[in-house]
């Protein structure tokens, strides 16, 4: 199954989408993972990327259509995948909808006061990108998988939130719309439990299958 993650930052797309691949062992796309890879190795697409990444803008739709074109010819991609954090336009899902045939968008609804407090606790491992909350860690400082300290992403600091909030209404949320009018939309609270909502996600899905 091709599977496509919406929500605004926060709503745990990254951390869900893992969950749900591991149990379904299929690849999770993150372009935010790549654009994060493409800017440590110092890339022409990364250099370009960061500096929209740091003000909490969108990259511009052709730098990531290609780079999610590009993943998707992948062999581990070819029993199916997850897409994380793409598309974030509507520009993005007509491209994605001309190489890709999706099978379900699930959507992850988080009200804006929840997303600003998880985002600016969120800390991540810089090396594997295991994601954690400070609520959590019991002043735990490194990463559980591998021991390395974990950082606050620059976009995750309190000005950048907000403004990603902002673009995520402006410029994401219309594919809800666009996704419910191709009947693909299934709709997931995604206030309970970490467990909670896996479950539900999972759910949802065995249901399509
Ligand atoms: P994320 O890790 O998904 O929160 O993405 C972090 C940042 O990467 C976003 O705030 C954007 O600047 C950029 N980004 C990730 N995915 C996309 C996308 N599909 N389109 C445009 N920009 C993206
Ligand atoms: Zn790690």
């Amino acid at each position: 199954m091709n599977i496509i993650f919406l929500g605004p930052p926060g709503a745990g797309k990254g951390t869900q989408a893992q969950i749900i691949c591991q149990k379904m062992g299929i690849p999770q796309i993150s372009t935010g993972d790549m654009l994060r890879a493409a800017i440590a190795a110092k890339t022409e697409t990364g250099l370009k990327a960061k500096e929209y990444m740091d003000k909490g803008q969108l990259v511009p739709d052709a730098v990531v259509i290609d780079i999610v074109k590009e993943r998707l010819t992948g062999e581990d991609c070819q029993k199916g995948y997850i897409l994380d954090g793409f598309p974030r336009t509507v520009e993005q899902a007509q491209s994605l909808g001309t190489f890709a045939k999706i099978d379900a968008a699930i959507n992850l609804d988080v009200a804006d006061e929840v997303l600003v407090a998880r985002l600016s606790g969120r800390r991540v491992c810089p090396l594997c990108g295991a994601p954690y909350h400070v609520d959590r860690l019991n002043g735990e400082t490194l990463c559980k998988v591998d021991a390395t300290p974990l950082i606050q992403r620059d976009d995750d600091k309190p000005e950048t939130v907000l403004n990603r909030l902002k673009v995520y209404h402006q410029k994401t949320a219309p594919l809800i719309d666009y996704y419910r009018s191709e009947g693909k939309l299934m709709n997931i609270t995604g206030s309970g439990s970490l467990e909670e909502i896996s479950a539900e996600i999972f759910e949802t899905l065995e249901a399509i299958r």
